[in-house]
């Protein structure tokens, strides 16, 4: 037998890939777990797909073809100004490969972890930066540090935001290096740094389909920069797959465009949860972190998180656990149907009195 293990490169030996929140086959859960919309995609986008998969003969626009310029007319930006890439995550790991191999960069401890996966892929060096003991970023860690940043606001899976005008200060002392703002969960209630865009040439912002447009299945990211900067990764998309998105996915993503008020009505009903459940879960001595995403980020009282978490999960509930020290006592909750989330109370109610 051959040691087959011989022929990968060591940087990949090395990697510890990242680890999504389970997608279960063998039951009903119900899943709170991955921060998808629990509302369907709209109709729109469903008609759009279905009509364009006959097409399918045929590749697909090299660009992103009419949704690239729908995405950029919807938020007053050019097409040269607008980048469409399979999933925000494909849009992290080339913005890592394309410009984080030459300086130092930078980001939370406790944020979105295929940021350093996407670091050890592409050979890029990397620093993780504490937040503080409330969870909260400062942004003076970030002032004039002159490394590449990282941050995604608001933050995953903390749900906390800073303000645009920390965002502003950071990219205007940081020059010499790129900005990428990741703004995944920022229909939910963030203030997004599309407004001064304009004002730093290296500042990038990265935006996705799959929360806000319940798209999480279409894999549709989005980026938004200087033109220079997106000419860089149109370089590195024509360079890998040029056809980084089926037909079908620019047309779900084309369609639900055309149903914005649709996607507006959804995110205020999951922020209308949102504030619900926070509530009852701090009634039931919960701490939580006052959230402006699609989930909630809090430590159940009596048991340990790990316990919270297996506990839901044998009654067929689904939260996502992180086993890292800092975090180790909290669950993230994504936001799910008012009858989900109804549910999730419930249980939680038995969970604490049975530990009583
Ligand atoms: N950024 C953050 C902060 C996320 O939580 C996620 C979703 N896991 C992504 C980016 C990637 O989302 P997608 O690839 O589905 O666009």
């Amino acid at each position: 037998m051959i040691d087959l293990s011989k022929f990968l490169q060591s940087a990949i030996k090395c990697l510890t890939p990242y680890v999504p929140g389970e997608q279960p086959k063998e039951r009903n859960y119900i899943k709170l777990n991955t921060n998808e919309n629990p509302f369907p995609p709209s109709k729109r986008a469903i008609e759009r797909a279905c009509e364009e998969i006959s097409r399918s003969n045929l590749y697909p626009p090299l660009d992103g073809g009419e949704l690239r310029l729908k995405i950029a007319e919807l938020y007053g930006l050019k097409k040269d100004e607008t980048a469409i890439t399979n999933g925000s995550d494909e849009a992290l790991n080339f913005i890592f490969k394309a410009f984080c191999t030459g300086s130092e960069t930078v980001f939370a401890d406790i944020t979105y972890g295929f940021y350093s996966v996407f670091a050890g892929l592409n050979g890029a060096k990397y620093r993780e930066i504490p937040l503080k003991d409330d969870f909260t970023l400062d942004p003076s860690d970030y002032i004039g540090i002159n490394k590449n940043i990282f941050i995604a606001n608001p933050n995953a899976p903390t749900g906390l935001a800073i303000s645009i005008e920390n965002i502003n200060e950071i990219a205007k002392s940081n020059p010499n290096n790129i900005v990428v703002i990741d703004e995944a969960y920022v229909d939910f209630g963030g203030e997004s740094a599309l407004n001064i865009l304009r004002k730093h040439q290296n500042l990038i912002v990265v935006r996705t389909f799959s929360k806000s447009r319940s798209l999480a299945g279409a894999r549709i990211g989005y980026v938004f920069a200087d033109p220079s900067i997106i000419d860089d990764l149109y370089r590195v998309i024509y360079s890998t797959n040029p056809y980084n998105l089926s037909r079908t996915n620019i047309a779900a993503g084309i369609g639900a465009i055309e149903d914005e008020e649709y996607t507006r009505a959804n995110c205020e009903e999951v922020k209308s949860i949102r504030e619900d459940t926070y509530e009852k879960l701090v009634n039931l001595g919960f701490e939580a972190l006052h959230s402006s995403t699609n989930f909630i980020f809090a430590k159940p009282p009596i048991m340990g998180g790990k316990e919270y978490y297996e506990a839901l999960r044998k009654e067929g509930i689904l939260v996502r656990h992180f086993n890292s020290p800092r975090i180790s006592e909290y669950v993230r909750i994504s936001i799910g149907t008012r009858k989900q989330m109804d549910e999730l109370i419930k249980t939680t109610v038995k969970l604490l009195n049975e530990r009583r």
